[in-house]
């Protein structure tokens, strides 16, 4: 057995029990507490925050070279995979994910952490094209502090993609977990303490988002945002940021299309159609929660579908053939349902889910049917409004232009899959649709190399990438004179001077 982390936060470097109010992590699979923390206070965070201009401005730190910058996120990396297994058994206990998802998850938040070492040593700085008497040059700088906030689905790899490039750049971060999912963070932070990173850079402050993320948000010494959340919440951030003129960087919500061509191959869209939208248990930002079937297809393939769902194994995150696991509270299950309920009152119709499973073994946890709907058109609210469950909503479409403009034909515009085995037709839908990410013939394949982010309301800036350490830099250019000689303007003054 697994011991959790113990009721201890990580503030500017010190490990010491929160004054703010009680954060409960539960087990979703039965409702058995994980652990009760001391969340973190306003004080709290303001300890944090003094720990972290003192650590991120001393010399020590600021005047590392990127390549001894980039041991110590070798080192946070070499850390998560030494202890992946005990990080993916702590993110199961918090969130309810298999552990297959989670062993995944802690390797791909060590890849991200050696990625931007990498990235940090091999990026060049910039001797702009010379058009005068001046050496012209573009350098970066860290920004200071940033504050990281993250929402629950997958709290190590949302984690790993701010704090790995923000330390990277030279910043000190303050990372604020999710109130539902915040010991697996704590465990990072073991990890980067032991990783030797000097004391004050990195703090893990669980706490609630309107204490301890508005005073991020707020506080004149944070100098960025990085945030991934829900569209509403990001939203209100970024009125706060533009307060302070303050750069923010928003991985928000979405509904995203999925695509079915008459002429895909049924196989592979059949289990990329499945696996994008109840891979999670649907509890992931890009889900394929809107699946478009070409017309003369569409019957055919949806019985398939239906079929196939029901045969999804739901079951408990630790055991290896489960596919579907419970949801990450029992609140969250319930605000699933009802988003189901009122499509039904909205005249959908249900094939596949739309309850609880039955069974002992569902009985204590939040578990809830894979769902599919259909018979309502894409103005209806359960294809507006992101769910973020296992529910799924089938449209049919006549041709390209109809399914591109359903597609856009919404507020989010995060993430779109296409199946079909014509390629030049592949390419111009995903141009056409607006989305930061398309896949084809595939859903839900990343890599930390490529870049992603959202449109529209699923948000600002982009992640991950070579580029994706530039959104925690300050860029400065420098102007230095070669000539060696007064200014024109002011020479003859300042020779008789
Ligand atoms: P959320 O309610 O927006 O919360 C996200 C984070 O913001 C949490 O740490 C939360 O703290 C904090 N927060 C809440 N109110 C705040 C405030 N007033 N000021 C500052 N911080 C505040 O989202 P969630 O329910 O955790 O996560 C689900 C959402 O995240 C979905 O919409 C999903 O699509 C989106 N998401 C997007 C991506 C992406 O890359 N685009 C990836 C994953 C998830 P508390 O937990 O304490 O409330």
């Amino acid at each position: 057995m697994i011991e959790m982390p113990p009721d201890r936060l990580f503030i500017g470097g010190e490990w010491e029990q929160g004054t703010g109010s009680e954060i409960v992590s539960i087990f979703p699979a039965d409702g058995s507490v994980n652990r009760v923390l001391h969340g973190a206070s306003v004080a709290d965070g303001e300890r944090a925050i003094e720990r972290a201009v003192r650590a991120q401005s001393d010399p020590a730190w600021r005047r590392l070279k990127p390549h001894e910058r980039a041991r110590f996120l070798y080192r946070i990396a070499d850390g998560i995979e030494a202890n992946a297994e005990r990080i993916a058994h702590i993110q199961s206990r918090d969130t309810g994910k298999t552990l297959r998802e989670t062993t995944a998850l802690a390797a791909s938040a060590a890849g991200t952490f050696r990625y931007f070492g990498a990235v940090l040593e091999t990026t060049d700085e910039t001797l702009t094209a010379q058009r005068g008497d001046a050496l012209t040059m573009s350098v970066h700088e860290p920004l200071g502090l940033v504050g990281a906030i993250t929402p629950w689905n997958s709290p190590i790899a949302s984690d790993a993609q701010k704090v790995a490039p923000a330390l990277a750049a030279g910043n000190a971060v303050l990372l604020k977990p999710a109130s539902w999912s915040p010991l697996v963070s704590l465990e990072l932070a073991r990890i980067v303490e032991a990783a030797g990173l000097p004391k004050g850079l990195f703090s893990v402050l669980p706490g609630s988002g309107r204490e301890i993320g508005n005073l991020l948000v707020e506080h004149p010494r944070i100098a960025k945002i990085s945030f991934t959340g829900g569209t509403e919440t990001g939203r209100a951030l970024a009125l706060k940021a533009a307060q302070k003129l303050m750069p923010v960087s928003l991985e928000l919500g979405g509904k995203s299309p999925t695509i079915v061509f008459a002429d895909a191959d049924i196989e592979q869209a059949l289990a990329g159609v499945l696996f994008g939208i109840f891979s999670s248990t649907g509890q992931s930002c890009i889900a394929g929660a809107r699946l478009f079937v070409e017309r003369p297809s569409c019957d055919k393939f949806v019985d398939r579908l239906v079929a196939a769902t029901r045969r999804l194994r739901i079951g408990h995150p630790f055991e290896p053939e489960t596919q579907v696991a419970p949801l990450i509270h029992f609140d969250h299950r319930d605000s699933v349902a009802a988003h189901v309920r009122r499509a039904l009152d909205d005249g959908a119709e249900l094939l596949a889910g739309g309850c609880e499973p039955e069974g002992e073994a569902y009985r204590q946890g939040a578990y809830y049917m894979p769902t599919i709907l259909a018979g309502v058109s894409n103005a209806a609210r359960i294809c507006r409004e992101e769910v973020f469950g296992p529910v799924l909503v089938v449209l049919p479409f006549d041709d390209e232009a109809d399914v591109i403009a359903q597609a856009n034909d919404n507020d989010y515009g995060l993430a779109c899959g296409i199946w079909t085995r014509d390629f030049p037709k592949s390419w111009r839908v995903g141009r056409a649709i607006n989305a930061g990410t398309v896949w084809v013939n595939t859903y839900k394949q990343f890599s930390i190399s490529t870049p992603f982010g959202g449109e529209k309301a699923s948000g600002l800036g982009r992640e991950k990438g070579r580029e994706g350490i530039r959104a925690y830099m300050a860029q400065k250019s420098f102007y230095t004179d070669l000539s060696g000689a007064p200014h024109p303007w002011a020479a003859e003054t300042v020779q008789g001077a």
